[in-house]
């Protein structure tokens, strides 16, 4: 096999997609308020936004939709998910969500009290919303080779563990309802946590009798990522890796948009029933009853095989190598990114790429703006507009240490030759890279400001 396998499958239904002419694109950015959650999904070339829920979903899963049971309770559905679920995660309860985020909320409306921290190695937007949101605070405590754009460290979503044992100390166990990790990395760069961190964090938590959480969304690619580079893995299945991740944790939260290969859905997960309980009352009042939260019978289907195929070995080494490949491309036109690539996304040092635009110009949005003006190509800003926040006790502003541009790459769908055309379009801004204007703020809610704030160029 090559370094990059070819894709282990083939097309059997075509979705068109075109790329409008410039001035078309020119347009689309001003009614958009130069911001890419905003333009027409018809209007964009390739999608890079987000792998959230953009993937193709098989074969099997189509026809599993078929088979979906709609029953209000105990639907054959829900026992088909439920037996997927104890399979491969081994935890003795879950309650289906919408999404990602919905567990988050639950999970947070059930443990945290104001003024209360949650530590992690990076929270991703949605949790550390979530946690504000409930008055209370996220804290990151990723080791420092993160924040090293050329720090090759082969588990760069690792836990710092000096940091946690040091703020555990200060903070003080009651101030801490529960602890999180979160595999992948997504907020710094898609980066994978080893096994040998998973433990260890997990020994410091259960020591100081914290609850720990892991945010689960591309277990998967992360267990893949130890079987690559963690000694003691390599003849192990990502299922064997999983189980053995998830036996170290006391429950979870996943949006199966992500490595459950579905469109729409999620879960909560855990050991304790008296979590559990509570959970389901919770999940009633919010989504829906026990046995489908916020879902119809049918994607509890398509999670439960779309949750298997998120597994097979052939299909994550071909996905590592997709990014790998895009990230290459990238090198090899000189545009920066993140060392080493992550699993489902590529993201550009838009900081490095663009150093005349300082972060309250916000450089990573106007490079967003320039790859969709340029070739047509929508991405995502994690950085200032993202992340950036005041400071209360000191009235400042704090900016995130990265600027980065996530090309965020959806499950089978695109190919090698539109990879291509991606650095292709990078290389076309790099010419004239120089004349990149920043942006400035017109409009922005208090929180999650990034998918509605409105722009202007500079
Ligand atoms: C997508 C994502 C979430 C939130 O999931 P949604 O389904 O979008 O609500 C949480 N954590 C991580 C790491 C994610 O990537």
């Amino acid at each position: 096999m090559p370094i990059h396998p070819p894709e282990p499958f083939r097309m059997k239904m075509v979705e068109p997609i075109r790329l409008i002419d410039k001035e078309e694109r020119q347009s689309a950015l001003v009614r958009s308020g130069y911001n890419i959650f905003g333009i027409n999904a018809e209007d964009v070339f390739i999608d890079l936004l987000t792998d959230s829920g953009t993937g193709a979903m098989s074969q099997e899963q189509w026809s599993a939709l078929m088979l979906g049971d709609e029953s209000y309770a105990g639907s054959r559905s829900y026992v088909r998910l439920a037996e997927t679920m104890k399979e491969i995660f081994g935890f003795h309860y879950f309650v289906p969500t919408h999404q990602g985020r919905a567990a988050e909320n639950i999970l947070c409306s059930l443990l945290l009290m104001e003024g209360q921290s949650v530590p992690s190695n990076t929270h991703f937007d949605t949790t550390d919303a979530n946690i504000r949101a409930r008055k209370g605070v996220p804290v990151n405590l990723v080791i420092d080779s993160a924040y090293d754009p050329n720090d090759r460290h082969p588990f760069k979503g690792n836990m710092d563990l000096v940091k946690l044992e040091n703020f555990i100390a200060k903070t003080g166990v009651d101030k801490i309802p529960f602890g999180m990790l979160t595999i992948t990395n997504n907020a710094s760069g898609g980066q994978p946590v080893s096994l040998e961190n998973i433990r260890a964090v997990s020994s410091i938590y259960r020591k100081n009798n914290i609850p720990f959480f892991i945010d689960a969304c591309r277990y998967a690619e992360n267990a893949y990522f130890i079987k690559l580079r963690e000694s003691g893995y390599s003849e192990k299945s990502p299922q064997e890796i999983a189980r053995e991740i998830f036996a170290y944790t006391d429950g979870a939260t996943m949006s199966a948009k992500k490595d459950g290969h579905v469109n729409i859905g999620g879960f909560l997960a855990m050991n304790d029933e008296d979590l559990y309980l509570r959970a389901g009352n919770e999940l009633i009042l919010r989504e829906g009853f026990l046995t489908y939260g916020g879902l119809a019978g049918r994607d509890l289907d398509a999670i439960a095989v779309g949750l298997r195929e998120g597994l097979d070995e052939k299909y994550l080494a071909y996905r590592l190598a997709q990014t790998a490949y895009l990230a290459e491309k990238l090198t090899e036109r000189d545009i920066p990114i993140l060392n080493p690539p992550g699993g489902h996304a590529v993201y550009v040092d838009a900081k490095t790429f663009l150093p005349h635009i300082p972060p309250h110009e916000f450089p990573a949005q106007a490079l967003c703006v320039e790859l969709y003006q340029e070739g047509g190509i929508r991405s995502v800003e994690i950085g200032s507009v993202m992340f950036a926040h005041l400071d209360t006790k000191t009235g400042k502003m704090v900016y995130p240490k990265l600027e980065l541009v996530r090309l965020a790459i959806p499950r089978r769908v695109y190919t090698q030759s539109h990879m291509d055309y991606v650095a292709y379009t990078f290389a076309a801004i790099a010419a004239r890279k120089d004349s990149v204007r920043g942006l400035k703020i017109t409009y922005a809610p208090e929180l999650l400001r990034h998918f509605t704030a409105r722009f202007e160029p500079l």
